[in-house]
């Protein structure tokens, strides 16, 4: 697979790819940029992590910059660090959910956040051009070494919940932490919590015991864990622990939106406020907000950076993404796992509902999604015919075209880094959301 290029980085596989010699100029780019101040370092387990970091510090100490190094930790620790130790940027080397062949190189700025594009491209053109600015020997620094992270993580993350209310009522919950980063963080969190808790995979060895995504086909093992331990709630994390999958107390996987719905149904009874989501997320945080009162849903083009964009625009109380991804900014500006756990045992703890209770209360579409092969020219003749169809509708054209009727939605956009054109559609029931799919399609197999 070719490496992968966007403005949060770069993701390949491990000797191909993603080479030693690739990280350093990396670290050179980026120690240039940054004009040799401090940065942070953290990474996923991945038995890779050690040898992309080594080589991605070689190029920061060259540039006169001085490494923090977190060691493994979780995506959302990293970038809470970069901000609390004042750093001039951060650096995660993880792939997220993509298997063990793969890593990747992911730059933060100041703020914990993806770098704006322009800010992304000067890294990439000064990687391109090698104008790296060395320094002498004299001014070369030392890495430190930096053990906080996982507790100054799990604080913040206690710091939005009411801490005796949940741990008076002693949930007992499992935790998949499929051997990723996140397990010493969302160990510490539920046991913080009062929780006692059955822990799947919480090695951090990086040898994933599960397709590592937390879809409901690699989560079975999960589903079967809480029902044989006869506990309230099931939780499984992404590699790098950005993102939360949810299981029942009845061992059913209620799925990624839900992390995100849940979230929406606590924020929006006690926090009012507006959320920002991108446009392929479910509506059923509309519905909540709807319910919630003076509540709104903004929607932002896919992509995390710009949900976050959106959230700060409007002054959101808490943003995500239907991939499980729930963004509190009380605790910081990327997708959190830790958040999404401890606001589902708030809301959990502060209504006395079981789980499948809490998640059959809130309206329930059926989403599907669908994609073909489609070149960038084709893509945008589409796009064109769908706004054409659909103008007299709700129309978003802001990453794609997503159109909104009463009963259901379908979004469509093209990939950022493959010839594909995604379709998205939600509806009541099966069927309408079928046949908008089926609209979509019927434009584009006439173009
Ligand atoms: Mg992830």
């Amino acid at each position: 697979m070719a490496l992968m290029m966007s403005v949060s980085g770069v993701r390949g596989v491990v000797g191909q790819t993603l080479t030693p010699g690739l990280a350093v100029d990396l670290g050179c780019a980026f120690g240039t940029l940054l004009g040799g101040r401090q940065v942070v370092i953290g990474r996923d387990s991945r038995p890779s992590g050690p040898m992309i970091e080594a080589a991605v510090v070689a190029g920061l100490l060259a540039t006169g910059c001085e490494p923090v190094l977190l060691g493994v930790a979780s995506t959302p620790a990293i970038a809470l660090m970069v901000s609390r130790l004042h750093a001039a940027g951060g650096i995660v080397i993880t792939a997220s959910h993509n298997p063990i062949p793969y890593n990747g190189i992911k730059f933060l700025t100041d703020e914990g956040l993806a770098p704006p594009p322009e800010r992304a491209r000067q890294l990439f053109d000064l990687h391109q051009s090698r104008a790296f600015k060395l320094v002498d020997a004299t001014s070369v620094h030392k890495p430190r070494v930096e053990p906080t992270a996982a507790r100054t993580h799990v604080q913040a993350a206690l710091g939005i919940v009411d801490q005796p209310g949940i741990a008076a009522r002693g949930f007992h919950v499992v935790l998949d932490s499929v051997n990723g980063a996140g397990g010493e963080e969302g160990l510490m969190l539920l046991e913080q919590l009062g929780c006692r808790v059955a822990h799947l995979n919480g090695e951090p060895t990086g040898l994933f015991a599960h397709t590592p995504e937390p879809l409901a086909e690699n989560l079975t093992d999960l589903c079967d864990a809480v029902r044989r331990e006869g506990a309230c709630a099931g939780f499984a994390q992404d590699p790098d622990a950005d993102r939360l999958a949810i299981v029942d107390e009845t061992g059913r996987y209620v799925g990624e939106e839900y992390t995100l719905a849940l979230q929406a149904r606590y924020m929006f009874e006690t926090h009012p406020g507006s959320a920002a989501a991108n446009l392929s997320t479910s509506r059923m945080i509309d519905d909540l907000a709807a319910a919630g009162g003076p509540c709104r849903v903004y929607r932002s083009p896919v992509g995390e950076a710009n949900v976050v964009a959106t959230m700060k625009q409007h002054g959101c109380v808490f943003g995500g993404e239907g991939n499980g991804g729930v963004i509190d900014p009380r605790v910081g500006v990327v997708r959190d796992s830790l958040v999404a756990m401890a606001i589902v045992l708030q809301l959990m703890a502060r209504t006395g509902k079981r789980l499948s209770t809490l998640v059959d209360e809130i309206p329930r579409y059926v989403m599907l999604k669908t994609k073909f092969e489609c070149t960038q020219e084709r893509i945008a003749r589409v796009l064109a015919a769908v706004r054409e169809r659909y103008r007299q509708e709700k129309v978003n054209d802001s990453d794609g075209v997503r159109v909104d009727f009463a009963d259901g939605w379908v979004h469509v956009r093209g990939s950022n880094t493959e010839p594909i054109i995604r379709i998205i559609a939600e509806a009541a029931t099966r069927e309408r959301a079928d046949e908008l799919v089926g609209q979509i399609q019927a434009i584009a197999s006439r173009l």
